[in-house]
């Protein structure tokens, strides 16, 4: 939307001004306010989707006009305790409707068993987060091949699993959560070759988040046919890029692999702003200069949780979590922590 791209010019200049701190609220990232409801902190922001500083991973955390809360996936082990449970407890969230794990990759599940058990550790105690709804998944079988999840078994049987099909539509209030792709099925019935034996990236869960004309892209690790000679990945971002169309913001595939995010689908989707989940010190390469200067070429500001390997200064580094707040009008702006 025009004036999105307006609020996005903005926040390019704020950033290249050297200074994170974004227009409209200060961050939460560190206040704790135990007990609290969501968005209680300002009621004029009606939609919160946070993208959480796991790591060499992935977490992103929706709160929904209507009070609901939505898990998409669970960073690595380990991560939870200093990122994903506190900004819970500071956003007064205690209870999810619904969790989504995009695939079977650890540094997505890893953390699941520790989110659900809440901050003492030790699940069925009073501290557990609730999950109301379902926890979603790309299919049923663990493990599969081409998959290293883990953090299965700790909660398959406490609670209901449900497969994500694609097309599903998640309602949290009037914030709408489509599933586009899952399993390497799209939701105009494409069914994409995941390869064998299977890429687990490929099969990943896609999800478009719409709000008031606010529309953001959640691509897990979904393939666009790039990666290293001789293996290239399938390719499920270019049949994809025409049904989602143009976006506000793109949290970006696969931490900025160059297994995705191709021209093709940045072309139809132009993000205004791109967010990639990156940990320092990976082993990965993420995320890939080509990616990143693709993502810039296509006028999207760029944001990162972590640096992670990238020598580039134009992506605004978060060292933290990037909150993007919608308002009634479909109007957002991006926080980040350290402010102050
Ligand atoms: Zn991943």
């Amino acid at each position: 939307m025009r004036r999105n791209a307006v609020i996005a010019f903005i926040i390019i200049l704020l950033a290249s001004c050297g200074h994170v701190s974004m227009p409209g609220r200060g961050s939460s990232a560190g206040s704790s306010q135990p007990g609290s409801n969501h968005n209680e902190e300002d009621a004029s922001v009606p939609l919160r989707i946070t993208a959480i500083d796991v790591g060499q991973g992935d977490a992103t955390l929706i709160e929904a006009p209507s009070g609901e809360a939505m898990l998409i996936d669970a960073g690595p082990p380990g991560a939870t305790d200093a990122a994903i449970l506190p900004l819970l407890e500071s956003r007064g969230v205690r209870e999810l409707s619904q969790i989504i794990i995009t695939h079977f990759h650890e540094d997505h599940t890893g953390g699941l068993s520790e989110v659900l058990a809440g901050r003492d550790g030790l699940a069925g105690t009073a501290d557990d987060i609730k999950v109301k709804g379902d926890i979603y998944v790309r299919g049923i079988e663990e493990n599969s091949a081409g998959g290293d999840g883990t953090g299965w078994t700790a909660w398959q049987d406490s609670y209901p699993r449900r497969i994500a099909h694609a097309g599903d539509r998640i309602k949290l209030g009037d914030c709408d959560v489509e599933v586009v792709a899952a399993d390497g099925m799209l939701e105009d019935g494409t069914a994409i070759d995941y390869g064998e034996p299977p890429d687990e990236n490929a099969r990943s869960i896609a999800l478009l988040i719409s709000y008031a004309g606010f529309r953001m892209f959640v691509a897990a690790d979904i393939t666009g046919g790039g990666g290293d000679p001789p293996y290239q990945t399938p390719d499920i971002e270019t049949p994809l890029a025409p049904l989602i169309g143009k976006i506000d913001v793109l949290r970006a595939a696969h931490h900025g692999s160059n297994t995705s995010s191709n021209q093709a689908f940045l072309d139809a989707a132009k993000p205004d702003v791109a967010i990639i989940s990156v940990g320092d010190g990976n082993d990965y390469g993420h995320p890939h200069a080509d990616v990143v200067e693709r993502l810039l070429a296509s006028g999207a500001a760029v944001y990162q949780t972590e640096r992670g390997l990238l020598e580039i200064d134009e992506p605004t580094i978060a060292h933290g979590p990037i909150t993007i707040s919608v308002k009634e009008s479909g109007q957002y702006d991006i926080t980040l922590p350290g402010d102050d």
